[in-house]
Parts: C-alpha cells; structure tokens; sequence
C-alpha cells in the first residue's frame, strides 16, 4: 500500500498483501467464504460469523487459518457440530511461511493461527468459525508525510465509521488465496457499508440494516468500509457508478459521477469489459487514497482537490484492469503501477498534446536522476510498492518508461493489442513480468528476452552523450555513446532541425559504447538533437534539467532557514511556516540564519524563509545563473517583475555553485499571506518557481534550459 498524497498529482495506490510463494502446495483451498458481520460502533467491535467452502486433494487432518490474534469468544462448527480448535496468538506461521518469505512476515504481525481438527479427516465441505474482533486504531494519526508513511490504520470501528484492512486479518485467511466473497452486514441504520462486488440487498428492518455485497469473482483480499454517507448513481454500460459522499460533499458527486462513467468506457475500448458490476468513488473519514477492486476509498480533503478528477481518478479506475483483476504476482516485481501510470498519468498528457507527454517523461527520467541515488537503486524484478520518492521513480517512473519504449518497438497498434491479450488471459489470475514479455512476443512475433532483460532484471539506467556532430554537403555525422559500464540496446530517436524550422525525426539503433551514424540529408540542417522528446528511459546530466523544487526534496538533509534580519512578527510568520512545511519531515531542520554561515554549510538542501533583505544568507550564496531570475541589489527580479508584491509568496529553486548543495528562496510580500502554501508546497515539486497571491498559485514553471548537451548547432 503506497499512499501519499502530498508530493505527487498521481498519488493513488493500490491495496494489496505481499502474496508470498509457499514453500509447498497447501494441502486445502478456500474457495468462497460467506461472512455475516453484525457492527457494533458505540462499542468498536464486530460479531462475525464465517462460513468458509473449502476442498483439499487428499483428506487432512488439520486445518489452518491466519486470524487476528485479538479475536474472542471463538467458536468452531462442520454442520452444527462443535469442532475441537486451538487458537495460538503467538506463532511463527512456519506453517504459511517459509523461511525465504521470513523477510515479509512483519506484514503478519497482527496475525494468529486458528488450528481447527476435525473428528475425521477433512476432505470438502463448509467450515463455520464465528468470533468477536474489536478494532480501534486512531484515525486522527493518519497523516502522511512527503516522504514516508508514519502510520498506517489497518482497522477502525466507532463514531466515525468503519474501516477493514485485510492486513488486519479480520476474516480467517490463507496467504496467497484466491477466493469468492459474499459479505453481509449488519449496521445501524445510520452507517451504509460497502465492500467489493455488486449490490445484492440494501434494507432496513427496525434501527439495523442489512446490506449484503457479492463479489462474483476470485478476489485476493477484502476491505469493508462505512460511513454516514449520501448515495449517488448512474451506469456506464453494465456498470453501476456510485458515489458514496458525506451530505456536506454533495455538490462534488456529479462531477465525479460523470468522470467515472467516461473513464470506464475509455479503458473498455483500450484494454477490455471493465472487470466488475459497479465502481464506487467512496470519501474516506481519514486521509486515504487508496484504490480497491471496484472502488477507490479517498480522504474528505483528498476529494476536494482540484486535480483529482483529472488525473488521479483516472489511475484509480484503470487499476481495475492492472492490479485489481490482473493480479501481481510478486515475487517477480510488482509491474501494475507502471502500466498504469502509463495508461492513465503518461496516457492523459497525449492526449493534451504530445509536447506535455514529453514534459512528463522527462520528468520521469528527471526524477529516476535525482532520487535514484546508488544505494537506493534496484532493479524493477524487486518492486514491490513504493516507500518513498526513490522507490516511486523506479516502481511508477522508470517502469512507465519502459512500456514507452517497448510501444516505440513495436508500434502503437501492436503495443495496445499486446495489452488487450494479457488482459484477456490474465484477468483474476496472477501474472508477472515473464508473462508480459509472453504476451508481448506473442503479439510481436518476435524474440524480446533481451528487452526484458534489460529493464526488468538490471537497476540503473543508460546515460548518453552526443560525442560530435559533423554536417557537410548534405551529410550529417555523429557519434552517440553510452557512459554505463553495462550496455543496453536502445531505440533513439534523433531529430534534424532544417533551415525553415521544419524537421523530421529519424530513428537509430544505440547498442555498443560507442557508435557512429551518418544520414544523407537533402537541405541543410541547423539543429540535431538527440531524443528530443525524452521517449528513452535515460539519467540526465544536471545541464539537461533545471533546478527544482523535486531536487531539493530528494536531499537527504535539509535546513528550513529562517530570517536574521526582520520584525518579531514577520519572524513569527515565518517560523509557523516553517513549522507547518517540517511537520513529519523527519530530514528537515529549522534554524536561523544568524547562526549559520555559508562557509559552513557543504551539503544539503537550504530553504531560506525572507526577502534578500530579510534573509542574509540570500546574498551571501554563490547562485548557479538562471535567465529567469536575477538579485538587483536587494531586490529580486523575476521575469523583469521585482517580487514578491505585497500579497505575494514567492518560491525560487536554485543550486548553488557547490555541485552538492541545493537552494530555495521562499520571500512572502509585505502584508504576509501564505495561505496554506506550507501545506500545498510539495505538489510543486516539478516546478523551479513559483508564485502565489493571496495564498493562490498563479504562477508555476520550470527554468529554460541554458545549454542542451544532447544537441548540436551547425
Ligand atoms: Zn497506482
């Protein structure tokens, strides 16, 4: 699970348990399990009842479940009879665990084993186990942090709702399991539950009601949520859209509404039918953005931003396809969250225009550069969900990058039809990256081991130089090389810039450290640039990417530096913006900048709070150039503009003249209105400057690039 919804537009996750490899076959498997849930809030308990439809290939003598360890009151039937149980609250799971999978056994630490032997040995048939479970984690700490996920509520049951993570082990359990749900819940008549699967009963008998959710398909897992929500429909096709919104969200369920049912016509003329009966965007009491088979769960703030409808949403719905119902098999890396930020993110940019797809990528291979620090790295057979910004840029970014590039091999049509077949044979099955590279040489016709090999089972990443570039009577000549020690074998396109601003693009195969290339060129050419549309997955040189805010978050260590030279109220104003951008950030530091000198400071990102005049170390930094702004004096000059103006904040990204080091200037105008920025700084971080009146952004964007090291001028 991999929320964070501070630093990134394409926040949204999806829910999974680590599926581990059994040592052996298990002796028995689940095949549905029917749960009768009666909720209790005033008393964050639930009354459960488990019917579990089980089968084995040979008779056993012992059955074995995972289940919360804090269970009460357990009781055991086949039948109506009692069956004799143990229940072991402290237990090494060796049993569902192999010694290899020991690794991810924290993701077990809320579970017991529920040690069931029947009279005679088991064969098939219905298992009854009924038991009481309290759940009462604090939602109020559900904060997220730009970085890292601090805390995370695996189970709530009270005042404000309901919330079941399968990483509670709320219902018997067996690890890597496929299986049917039909889920009955029994609530005041006040709470409206929902799960996956289709709506079967929704009725209210005295002060209960009933609500009862059939997920007619084999499901990996299962969360039950609840609230004191407003209802809202429409369909798309077959499908039933819902809302379920609080009464003071109603004005936003339309809007979403209509953006869910667009989404999923899209994606079933992309890839295939939309694998359920219903989706549901469902606002969460505490901050979420999690994505589920059939409905995404968002927090109450989260649904109100701007932007979620544009781009995060549609992530959400196509994790439908790719991850809720083509399932990750993970031991061979976890592929759903590229494709799917390929399908949705990197998809919506083309569909704007081909230049912001271009910016995107760049973007993407930007922060691979500049998160992607060596001891962070490893290769995409490893991904299993993202932690922080580094494992994102490789997990999301760089495996995004490489279904771009195997779209630019085998062409669009085929790319697309590549992903309709994988669909069509994987749908609620688990597959793997050897699985796509199936698909995919089943549809190309032709051998990509070594694609595949490349991307998939090495970290890092190529780094390219223009060598030379030599035109003369019509021939151009130049030479590409690849910096890394192991070669890979790229598709690159380069394009030619003619005298009368036309251009084509050519394309090259780059697979020896060194090659040399020649075109015949019929007019004269001014310009060559090499991957001008950033279509290969590469680190870029500093020159190539402009100061950002990204590269300041990506230092491990910071300083939030507050003014030496202003009044105690300006000082106050800064210190609770510092304050409120360093909450959970646990490599942030704050300090003044009367006792800091800039002799001292080596490494590091700096945020310096105030104006030039306000904050000394301003002046006393060597700024690398940018043609964007200037220091006149005491002034700041952006874009001809003196800033900030009274109402303003203004916020520069800079690196200093020492290689290591970052800076940003963040100077509030006159009359000190901040606004929220502290809070929204962290959306900005692809942008190099930015400005906000009265607390609203109005501008954002990124420096020019001074001198483009992949191209060459005639
Ligand atoms: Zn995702």
């Amino acid at each position: 699970m991999i929320p964070l919804w501070k630093r990134s537009l394409s926040f949204l996750i999806i829910f999974f348990l680590i599926s581990l490899i059994r040592a052996e076959e298990f002796p028995y498997s689940m095949e549905k399990q029917t749960l009768q849930i009666q909720l209790y809030p005033s008393r964050s308990t639930a009354l459960i009842e488990s019917k579990i439809k089980l089968s084995s290939i040979e008779p056993v003598r012992e059955l074995r479940f995972l289940l919360n360890k804090n269970v009460r009151e357990i009781s055991v039937k086949k039948s109506g009879e009692s069956l004799k149980f143990q229940f072991l609250r402290d237990t090494d799971l060796n049993f569902f665990l192999s010694e290899k999978d020991s690794a991810y056994k924290n993701e077990y630490n809320l579970a017991g084993e529920l040690i069931i032997s029947p009279q005679t040995p088991f064969k098939d048939g219905e298992i009854e186990i009924a038991y009481l479970l309290s759940a009462s984690d604090s939602v109020d700490k559900a904060a997220f942090s730009r970085e890292y996920i601090a805390y995370e509520v695996k189970a709530y049951i009270g005042e404000k709702g309901v919330f079941m993570s399968p990483a509670y082990f709320w219902y018997p359990a067996l690890p890597n399991e496929l299986l049917h749900f039909d889920v009955t819940v029994v609530t005041p008549d006040t709470l409206q539950m929902l799960t996956q699967g289709k709506l079967m009963r929704e009725e209210i008998l005295g002060d209960r009601r009933y609500t009862r959710w059939l997920s007619d398909y084999p499901a990996d897992g299962l969360h039950l949520v609840g609230s004191r929500y407003m209802v809202g429909k429409t369909v798309s096709g077959e499908v039933d859209i819902y809302t379920y919104f609080f009464p003071e969200s109603q004005d936003l369920s339309d809007s979403y509404l209509q953006a869910s049912q667009r989404y999923v016509k899209m994606y079933e003329d992309l890839i295939g039918p939309y694998p359920f009966s219903k989706f549901a965007v469902v606002e969460n009491f505490f901050p979420t953005g999690y994505g589920m088979p059939s409905y995404t769960l968002l927090g109450s703030q989260v649904i109100r931003l701007p932007f979620i409808i544009h781009t995060s949403l549609g992530h959400e719905i196509t994790h439908n396809w790719w991850g809720n119902s083509v399932y990750v098999k993970y031991e061979t890396g976890n592929w759903c969250e590229g494709l799917t930020t390929y399908y949705a993110d990197h998809y919506y940019k083309e569909m704007k225009n081909p230049a912001e797809a271009a910016d995107y990528r760049r973007d993407l291979n930007r922060d691979f550069t500049v998160y992607v620090k060596d001891h962070k790295d490893f290769p995409l057979n490893s991904f299993t969900e993202r932690t922080e910004s580094a494992s994102r840029a490789i997990g999301y970014g760089k495996s995004a990058m490489v279904f771009h590039q195997l779209r630019q091999i085998v062409g669009d049509s085929l790319f697309y039809e590549i992903f309709r077949d994988f669909y069509r044979n994987y749908k609620f099955k688990e597959a793997g990256w050897p699985d796509i590279e199936l698909s995919a040489e089943k549809t190309f016709k032709s051998d990509l081991t070594w694609f595949f090999d490349q991307w998939i089972n090495r970290k890092g990443g190529p780094r390219l130089t223009l060598v030379s570039a030599q035109e003369e009577n019509g021939s151009l000549w130049f030479t590409l090389r690849q910096e890394q020690n192991d070669l890979y074998r790229l598709l690159v396109p380069v394009e030619i810039v003619y005298r009368d601003s036309s251009s084509e693009i050519r394309e090259v195969w780059l697979e020896n450290s060194e090659q040399q290339y020649n075109f015949v060129l019929t007019e004269d050419p001014v310009h060559l640039i090499i991957d001008p549309n950033y279509d290969v997955f590469r680190t870029l040189s500093l020159s190539e990417i402009p100061p950002s805010l990204a590269e300041m978050y990506a230092q491990e260590n910071a300083l939030v530096v507050l003014p030496d030279n202003c009044s105690a109220s300006r000082l106050e104003m800064y210190r609770r913006f510092a304050e409120i951008f360093s909450e959970g950030e646990t490599n942030l530091t704050i300090e003044s900048a009367a006792d800091l000198s800039m002799r001292e400071l080596k490494t590091g990102s700096l945020y310096l709070l105030g104006t030039p005049v306000e904050n000394s170390l301003i002046r006393q930094i060597d700024w690398q150039e940018q043609d964007e702004w200037q220091l006149k004096e005491n002034t700041i000059v952006l874009n001809e503009q003196p800033v900030p103006q009274p109402d303003e904040v203004v916020v520069l990204a800079g690196r200093t003249a020492n290689e290591n080091q970052n800076a940003c200037i963040i100077a509030v105008g006159g009359n000190g209105k901040t606004g929220r920025i502290a809070t929204l700084l962290s959306h900005y971080g692809k942008y190099s400057y930015l400005v906000f009146e009265n607390g609203k952004n109005i501008i954002k964007d990124i420096y020019s690039v001074r001198k483009n090291p992949m191209m060459a001028e005639f």
